[in-house]
C-alpha cells in the first residue's frame, strides 16, 4: 500500500473514531458562552458550550446532531482550543477557515487532526460541515447570540 493510501485510511479512522465518539460531548451549565450553528444544507445542528476565565477557554463542550464529518469537527475543534486564549482561539479559526477555502490552492497548511478532514476541499458542499463548529466558535467569542448558519 503506497503512503497516499495509508493517508487515506488513517484520516477515515480519525474522523470515524471522533464521529463516533466525540470528545467533550455533553452540555456545559453554566456556560458562560453558548453559540448554536446550523448547516441547513446538511442538517448539521451544533450547540457550544464555552467556560471562559481571564481571557482563556477553561472549558468547552458540545452537543448536536449531524453527520459523521460535522461531529468529527466538532470534537476535534473542542479538543483543539481548550486552554487557549480567546485571541489564540479566534487565530485559530482563521487558520482552519483558511485550509478549508476551496479557492485556497496551499493545501500544506493542513495539520493536526483536522488535517483528515481536508478531503472535503474537494467537495463544496461538505466544506459547510467541517467549517459549522469553527463558526460556531466564532459566534461564541463574539458573543453572538442568535444562531450562526452556513448560508
Ligand atoms: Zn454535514
Amino acid at each position: 500500500m503506497n503512503n497516499a493510501l495509508e493517508l487515506k485510511k488513517l484520516y477515515r479512522e480519525t474522523v470515524l473514531d471522533h464521529s463516533r465518539n466525540p470528545r467533550n460531548f455533553q452540555r456545559l451549565v453554566p456556560a458562560d458562552r453558548v453559540a448554536v450553528g446550523h448547516n441547513p444544507l446538511c442538517g448539521d445542528k451544533i450547540t457550544l458550550y464555552l467556560c471562559v476565565n481571564n481571557n482563556l477557554i477553561e472549558n468547552l463542550a458540545f452537543e448536536g446532531t449531524g453527520c459523521a464529518i460535522s461531529l468529527a469537527s466538532a470534537s476535534i475543534m473542542t479538543e483543539s482550543v481548550k486552554h487557549y486564549a480567546l485571541d489564540e482561539a479566534q487565530h485559530e479559526i482563521a487558520r482552519i477557515m483558511h485550509q478549508f477555502d476551496s479557492s485556497n490552492p496551499d493545501d500544506a497548511t493542513a495539520e493536526g487532526d483536522m488535517a483528515a478532514l481536508s478531503g472535503v476541499r474537494a467537495f463544496p458542499s461538505r466544506i459547510k460541515c467541517a467549517t459549522l463548529a469553527w463558526k460556531t466558535l466564532e459566534a461564541a467569542l463574539q458573543e453572538i447570540t442568535e444562531t450562526t448558519t452556513t448560508e
